[in-house]
């Protein structure tokens, strides 16, 4: 007699119910541990492939997963689609109205609910917790977890207090998930959840379908129109930015040049956000101009590229927008423009800001570890998966493995511009500098007497973006420091290049922008 065939009752449910043929890296492995009712941290990249790793064993376990997450419209979503593949799963949050809310808790109350969305701060109030001690419950999953973390770059208060979870529910396994952890944030998560025991799952954060490109800021428009003419005429995409007005200029601008563009940004009316955002996941083609308000939560496997405009506020912050390209696999790219005037907005602003100051200090090494990426000398990938703690080799498909840049000697330039800025009293941003260092006579230079300084003109060999560039690279190695008033000013660890005891080696400024990864047609 033939023996059935045994098959694992997670990979049957994977197939008949969500469709798909196998489980993608460590999905396999974190659905049987939290099945077996163990806690588990799941590290994986944007588009990995994270909520398998809670929906699966939810409908293998008895009782209802309840699952935290901090975005509503995710959540809507999500509750859709698991619904026309005949899941049970709903949602309690704000949106809900009374009515509706108690006929949901009725369900959970009686076993009719597999899934269950909750937004934290609903999750939280004593009567919800009264309601989920009433109920079977199969685990809980805690999305977007950095979110409890200060050093992470979305921090929710609510979250801190999740830690109720584990005293109230402690028979109840736990999975917390997030795209974004380097190793403080990681810490934190495993310390504010209580997850000490917790099997942590590291997945790989490298996408090698995604070619990065940094290049120099000189008329961001003109470069990225020129961007998207070469390489993704047709595709869609999105471009950040960081104010709502350049969003919203940006989008107009392109549209003039024909490239069917809209924008994206908290300030706009919610229905016309929710139509621009439809019209991007539906429609081919279309460049979204956004704010980081948009994009967490969007399941748009084809978007081609990534720009952007602005300097994101991390490292982190990067790897999660730039992520949103090319989920399906296919080549994309993540382009960046970015300029000395970048990193001296970025400075100001948290200088500026009112966070307190270990918060700041926070903020400041974010913004070196950012810098350190957009200077890098040599792969850009190395950089990236370094700062999520991952070893690699250079990858063959990033702007410095491709066209890898030339460096020169540039230890009496550096002593030029170390000096000038001495002498010019440690107060002046890199324009004015650059002016005294090609010997520019602009009316500021002449106001301050700066053409009577020794070194006024004696930089004239070199073209303007070389000395940005050179100022930059200072800077972002630490020899110099930039003020509260975006003025620069010599840190200690100049010294020794001032002096001419060492060298510095510059990166040469390029004529051209190296070749961005071609889209494939379909
Ligand atoms: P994340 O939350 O990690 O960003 P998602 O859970 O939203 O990722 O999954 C990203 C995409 O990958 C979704 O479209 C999902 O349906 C798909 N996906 C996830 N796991 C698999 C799998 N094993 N096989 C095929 N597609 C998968
Ligand atoms: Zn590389």
């Amino acid at each position: 007699m033939n023996q059935p065939e045994q098959i694992d009752p997670a990979l049957g449910i994977l197939r008949h119910t969500f469709g798909y043929p196998a489980f993608r890296g460590e999905q396999a492995a974190i659905v049987s541990h939290v099945q077996q009712g163990g806690d588990a941290l799941v590290l994986m990249p944007t588009g990995g492939g994270k909520s398998l790793c809670y929906q699966i064993p939810s409908l293998l376990r008895a009782g209802c997963g309840i699952v935290v997450s901090p975005l509503i419209a995710l959540m809507q979503d999500q509750v859709q689609a698991l619904r026309q593949l005949g899941v049970r799963a709903a949602y309690l949050n704000s949106t809900l109205e009374a009515g509706e809310a108690s006929a949901i808790e009725r369900q959970l109350l009686a076993g009719e609910l597999d899934l269950l969305y909750v937004a934290p701060e609903r999750l939280l109030n004593s009567r919800c917790i009264g309601l989920l001690e009433s109920s079977a419950i199969a685990l809980f999953a805690i999305d977007e977890a950095h979110c409890v973390s200060q050093w992470g770059h979305d921090f929710r208060p609510e979250y801190r207090q999740l830690t109720v979870l584990h005293e109230r529910f402690p028979d109840i396994p736990r999975v917390a998930l997030t795209a974004t952890a380097d190793a403080a944030t990681r810490a934190e998560i495993i310390e504010r959840l209580a997850l000490e025991d917790a099997r942590v799952f590291v997945s790989s954060f490298d996408r090698p379908n995604i070619r990065y490109t940094v290049i120099e800021k000189d008329n961001p428009r003109k470069q990225l129109l020129k961007f998207i003419r070469a390489h993704h005429d047709g595709d869609a995409g999105i471009v950040y930015c960081l104010s709502r007005k350049k969003v919203e200029e940006t989008a107009a601008w392109l549209r003039t040049e024909g490239i069917s563009a809209l924008p994206y940004h908290a300030g706009l009316d919610a229905a016309v956000r929710a139509e621009h955002q439809t019209r991007f996941v539906r429609g081919d083609g279309v460049v979204m101009c956004a704010t980081v308000a948009f994009g967490m939560g969007i399941d748009k496997p084809d978007v081609r590229f990534v720009a952007h405009l602005d300097l994101p506020k991390s490292l982190e912050a990067y790897y999660q927008e730039t992520g949103r390209a090319g989920r399906d696999g296919l080549p994309s790219n993540a382009w960046m423009a970015y300029g000395l005037q970048d990193m001296v907005l970025q400075r100001e602003m948290i200088e500026q800001s009112q966070a307190p100051d270990e918060i700041k200090r926070v903020e400041r090494r974010k913004l070196e570890a950012l810098l350190g990426y957009a200077e890098a000398p040599a792969c850009r990938r190395v950089v990236l998966l370094r700062y999520f703690g991952e070893e690699s080799t250079p990858c063959g498909n990033c702007d410095m493995c491709l066209t890898p840049p030339e460096t020169f000697d540039a230890g009496v330039a550096a002593q030029q511009a170390l000096s000038t800025i001495y002498r010019s009293g440690q107060r002046y941003g890199a324009a004015h500098i650059i002016d005294i260092l090609i010997g520019k006579a602009s009316a500021k230079v002449i106001e301050r007497g700066h053409d009577k300084l020794s070194t006024f003109g004696i930089g004239k060999s070199l073209p303007d973006a070389q000395w940005n560039s050179l100022l930059r690279q200072l800077v972002a190695q630490g020899l110099l420091g930039v003020t509260e008033h975006g003025g620069l000013i010599l840190l200690e660890a100049c010294r020794p290049v001032l002096r001419g005891e060492v060298s510095f080696m510059a990166r040469r400024v390029r004529a051209a922008a190296p070749k961005a990864a071609s889209s494939v047609r379909r």
